[in-house]
């Protein structure tokens, strides 16, 4: 029930989230009300609702960014994200001291600081 489904608003222009809310006569429910999140604009019936088109299962936007802004504040965050253990690329994050799929957000009890002079650079140390 927390997801919420995304959809493009053309009252207010945001990427908003529709919100469903039961619409009851007496104890039967008779009908949803579809409204904008954002703006509370109502959509009249679930065809004029504009969603966003669909997206794949880990695929981010730069949208992903202002969703949980307080996650990546900060320079104590000990999660796997700072962590040299930490490897990202297109399809999956992993930890290479576990050899787990971890989430950036993650953290463990062997977190290392990544090293500033390792960032960006492929230098081999030998
Ligand atoms: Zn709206």
């Amino acid at each position: 029930m927390s997801r919420g489904v995304e959809i493009l608003c053309p009252q207010c222009g945001e990427e908003s989230f529709l919100r469903r809310e039961p619409v009851y006569d007496g104890f039967r429910k008779t009908g949803e009300k579809l409204t904008c999140a954002a703006c509370g604009h109502r959509f009249e019936s679930e065809s004029e609702v504009p969603f966003k088109g669909a997206k794949g299962p880990g695929v981010f936007g730069p949208a992903d960014r202002s969703r949980k802004p307080d996650l990546f504040a900060g320079d104590e965050v000990r999660n796997c994200r700072r962590c040299e253990h930490y490897v990202v690329n297109p399809f999956v994050q992993r930890c290479v001291l576990h050899g787990r799929t971890v989430e950036a957000t993650d953290g463990c009890a062997d977190f290392a600081a990544k090293r500033p002079a390792e960032e960006g650079g492929a230098a081999d140390p030998s």
